[in-house]
C-alpha cells in the first residue's frame, strides 16, 4: 500500500533526506526519505498527519482559551470599574446637589418672613464653607429686614398719626396743608377744576353745654360717616379743626360742588327724622373754586369761608 502510494504519488526516491506527502484512505501522511550511505539502503518514515499537530492543535486550543479567559476578565474589570466610578460619580453629585438645591430653594426665602433653615455639613470643604457663608448672609438679612421692617412700620404708623385727627381717622390740618401744596401746582400744570366745601355744625356750642362733650365727639363722628357716606372715594375729607371739615372735591366745578352739599345737607336732614334729639344737628357749608390767580390753598379757603359766613347768616343749615 506504501509503495503503490509512492509510485502513485511519483516520488522519485534521492539521495538527500526528502519529504513528501501520502493520502491513504482520506488519511494524509508524511513520509521521509534517506539514504543509509554504507548500504544504500534507504530508510522511508511515514507518520500520521493528524499525530504531529495534534500536540500542537491542543496548544492552540489551549491559547485562545486563555484568550477568551484575559478578554472576559478585562472586560469585566473594566465594567466593575465603570460601575464603581458610575456610583462614586453619583455619591458625589448628591453630596454637592443637596446642599446646593438647598441653598437655591433658601434664597427664595430671603428676606421674607419665613425663618431660614440652617445648611448642614456635607464634608466637602467648599460647598461647607459656601453653607457658612449662607447662613450667615440669611441670619444678618433675616435681623436686618426685622429691623427694617419694625422701623418702617414705626415711621409710617407716626406719619399716620401726625396727618391724620385721633377723634375721627380723617386728614388734618397738617396734612391739607403739605399735600395741598403739591396738589395745587397739578392743578394748575393740568388746567384741572377743584372745589371745595367748608361744611361746620351748627349751634355746636350748645350742643356740647346741653348733652355733654361726648354727645359732641358722637356727633363729629357721625358727621364724617354721612360725608364718606356721601363723597366719592378720590375726594378728600380733612379735619379742619373743631366742628369743622373741608371736603376738596378734585375735577369738580362749583355747580357741582354745590350739588354734592345740598346733597350732604337733605341727606343729614333725612337721618335727622329718626334720629334722638342728642345726635340730631344740622351742618351749613359754604363753598368755592379754584381760580387761575389763587396761589395756596388759603385763598380758595378765604372764599368758602366767606361763602360759610354768608350761608350762617342766611339762618344755617344751608348751602353757599
Ligand atoms: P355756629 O352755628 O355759628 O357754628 O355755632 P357753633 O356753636 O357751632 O360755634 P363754633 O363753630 O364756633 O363752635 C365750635 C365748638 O366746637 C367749640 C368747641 O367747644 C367745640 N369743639 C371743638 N372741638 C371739639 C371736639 O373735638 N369735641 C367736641 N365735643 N367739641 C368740640
Ligand atoms: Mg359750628
Amino acid at each position: 500500500e506504501i509503495l503503490s502510494g509512492l509510485v502513485g504519488s511519483e516520488m522519485c526516491i534521492r539521495d538527500r533526506p526528502y519529504s513528501h506527502d501520502l493520502v491513504i484512505n482520506d488519511n494524509k501522511y508524511l513520509l521521509f526519505t534517506e539514504k543509509i550511505k554504507k548500504t544504500s539502503w534507504y530508510i522511508i518514515s511515514m507518520i500520521d498527519e493528524k499525530e504531529i499537530i495534534s500536540e500542537v492543535r491542543s496548544l492552540e486550543d489551549h491559547y485562545i482559551n486563555l484568550g477568551y479567559i484575559i478578554i472576559a476578565s478585562v472586560i469585566s474589570f473594566y465594567l466593575l470599574f465603570f460601575i464603581y466610578l458610575y456610583t462614586k460619580a453619583k455619591e458625589f453629585v448628591r453630596m454637592i446637589n443637596v446642599p446646593l438645591f438647598k441653598i437655591i430653594s433658601m434664597t427664595k426665602d430671603l428676606g421674607l418672613k419665613k425663618d431660614i433653615n440652617k445648611l448642614e455639613e456635607c464634608g466637602i470643604v467648599e460647598i461647607d464653607i459656601l453653607s457658612e457663608n449662607f447662613n450667615n448672609l440669611a441670619t444678618e438679612l433675616d435681623q436686618r429686614t426685622k429691623k427694617l421692617v419694625k422701623s418702617e412700620t414705626q415711621r409710617a404708623f407716626n406719619e399716620e398719626l401726625a396727618n391724620t385727627d385721633s377723634l375721627t381717622g380723617v386728614y388734618n390740618r397738617r396734612f391739607l396743608k403739605d399735600f395741598s401744596n403739591k396738589y395745587m401746582k397739578i392743578v394748575k400744570r393740568e388746567e384741572d377744576k377743584l372745589s371745595m366745601l367748608l361744611i361746620d355744625i351748627d349751634n355746636f356750642k350748645i350742643k356740647n353745654d346741653t348733652y355733654g362733650h361726648n354727645t359732641g365727639d358722637l356727633v363729629i363722628k357721625k358727621l364724617v360717616s354721612i360725608i364718606k357716606n356721601i363723597v366719592r372715594d378720590k375726594d378728600l375729607i380733612v379735619r379742619y379743626g373743631g366742628d369743622e371739615f373741608i371736603v376738596l372735591l378734585p375735577s369738580t366745578n362749583i355747580r357741582n360742588a354745590r350739588k354734592v352739599a345740598k346733597k350732604l345737607i337733605s341727606y343729614l336732614n333725612e337721618i335727622n327724622q329718626l334720629e334722638s334729639k342728642e345726635l340730631f344737628f344740622t351742618i351749613t357749608i359754604g363753598t368755592s373754586e379754584y381760580q387761575d390767580s389763587d396761589k395756596n390753598i388759603e385763598d380758595i379757603m378765604h372764599r368758602a369761608d366767606k361763602s360759610l359766613y354768608r350761608a350762617k347768616d342766611l339762618g344755617k343749615n344751608c348751602v353757599v
